[in-house]
């Protein structure tokens, strides 16, 4: 398997075709994306100002992967130490992590699930500036506002489906989240997890494609529509049920 650094290397190479320079900055990120892969690359367009058609500034690919290589720098320090710190935790009988790491989360079931869903959805913060937030959190610093992206504005209230549904006081009703970044500050009252998707689902293929991005390499204002908070509220909740091994959703209300 090559490595990060070969990859990085490619989308440095200004004697490769821009297409192969930015199939080079996605193996990057199936490397290291703090955001997920897909919401990572939309950050990173818009950040690094990758305009919709390369060849107008392929070295906008250079700003991206760079960016993307400061924050896996800090990450990679902080997981040596960690991994460090583990060892000697076990070698001291303690079998179970006191804590687990912000990259050991998986993203089934996190709090920041939609940033899956959809790639517009993100901390607006620079990616180390969010590796430096997460592992100040795993250090046990006290932060205030979201723990993702530090937003102080008031919760977007989502309803998760009709009402108390088993009768004991914890029942569905509603989850917050952030109005920044829709991380789940506050999951629903039945303990189940819900996820938030948008109904109207932004293909991957015209993100991938830069349709979000001007030929300047400033994001459109016509694509897509919906930008801000307003992006939050409308995002839609779905009960996962776990069993049998098959997990499926039912879209609330
Ligand atoms: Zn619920
Ligand atoms: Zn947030």
């Amino acid at each position: 398997m090559t490595s990060f650094h070969t990859h990085r290397a490619r989308v440095h190479d200004a004697s490769l075709p821009p297409y192969r320079r930015h199939s080079a900055l996605r193996t990057c990120l199936t490397r290291f994306a703090p955001y997920g892969l897909r919401a990572t690359y939309h950050h990173l367009t818009v950040s690094a100002r990758i305009p919709r058609f390369l060849e107008a500034d392929p070295d906008a690919l250079v700003r991206a992967v760079d960016e993307l290589h400061e924050a896996r720098e800090l990450w990679r320090a902080r997981a040596e130490e960690y991994a460090e710190r583990r060892r000697a935790q076990k070698r001291a009988g303690r079998r179970l992590p006191p804590e687990t790491a912000w990259w050991h989360v998986r993203w089934w079931g996190s709090p920041n699930a939609a940033w899956e869903h959809d790639p517009f959805l993100h901390p607006p913060l620079r990616l180390s500036d969010y590796v430096r937030r997460q592992n100040a959190l795993l250090d046990g610093a006290v932060l205030p506002g979201c723990p993702a992206c530090g937003e102080q504005g008031p919760p977007v209230p989502l309803p998760t489906g009709p009402g108390d549904d088993r009768g004991d006081g914890h029942g569905h009703g509603r989850a917050e989240l952030c109005r920044c970044c829709a991380r789940v500050l506050t999951p629903c009252g039945c303990g189940r997890w819900h996820s938030f998707e948008p109904a109207l689902r932004t293909g991957w293929s015209r993100i991938w494609g830069r349709e979000h991005m001007t030929g300047g390499g400033e994001p459109s204002p016509y694509w897509p529509g919906v930008r801000g908070e307003a992006r939050v509220e409308r995002l839609e909740s779905y009960t996962i049920h776990w069993g049998s091994g098959v997990v499926y959703g039912d879209r609330d209300q």
